[in-house]
């Protein structure tokens, strides 16, 4: 898909769920629908959990405290959010910033698989265990983390991504812990070397 194609069908995914077309109760209580940002061609897309107040704030994804750690880890590979394509399993902010409920993910997915089937990232990083549980539910964060995984998704319908899975834990999780914030900065160290790997 060209590039100018795949903008257009990211602005359609994006505008359709800014004009709160998914029928859960966060998508009317939120401030902001969180679509997704980035380069609709990106190598690279990250999943988060859900939007928090910043994020719900400004419509953007990890531009709070959790995205300062994110934008720092991406500088220390080289790359910058441009480069890459950032999202959530779920678009809306959850109240009170509790943990998405199951049909809130599963009413979110479809418009998920959609960013993923058009961009065809050849990189897919996990931030966190709950991005990690909607497509590996058998895997656990504390043994996956770091770990990647070449799989093969079904995306909508027939159509397939076949892409390496790299499970982070959730940046918000360094911001408490020390010894998290080394975990995830030597799990990050990976991308480059994974990206050489697969190009
Ligand atoms: N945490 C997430 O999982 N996503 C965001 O967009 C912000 C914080």
């Amino acid at each position: 898909m060209e590039l100018a194609e795949k903008q257009a069908r990211l602005e359609q995914i994006a505008d359709s769920i800014k004009n709160r077309n998914i029928d859960i109760g966060i998508a009317k209580t939120c401030t902001n629908p969180v679509p997704g940002v980035g380069n609709p061609d990106a190598k690279i897309v990250f999943i988060g959990e859900a939007p928090g107040a910043q994020e719900d704030k400004m419509g953007e994804p990890f531009v709070g405290a959790s995205g300062k750690f994110l934008d720092e880890m991406l500088q220390s590979i080289g790359l910058k959010r441009a480069d890459v394509f950032i999202t959530n399993i779920v678009k809306f902010r959850p109240p009170d910033n509790r943990d998405p409920k199951p049909e809130e993910i599963k009413a979110c997915l479809p418009s998920l698989l959609e960013q993923l089937e058009v961009i065809q990232p050849k990189l897919v990083v996990f931030l966190g265990r709950h991005a990690m549980g909607v497509f590996f539910p058998e895997l656990k964060i504390s043994e996956a983390h770091g770990k990647p995984q070449k799989r093969t998704v079904k995306t909508n319908g027939q159509a397939r991504l076949e892409a390496v899975f790299l499970p982070l834990y959730h940046p918000a999780a360094a911001l408490y812990n020390g010894s998290m914030r080394q975990t995830l900065l030597d799990d990050f160290a990976q991308i480059p070397k994974i990206l050489e790997l697969i190009k």
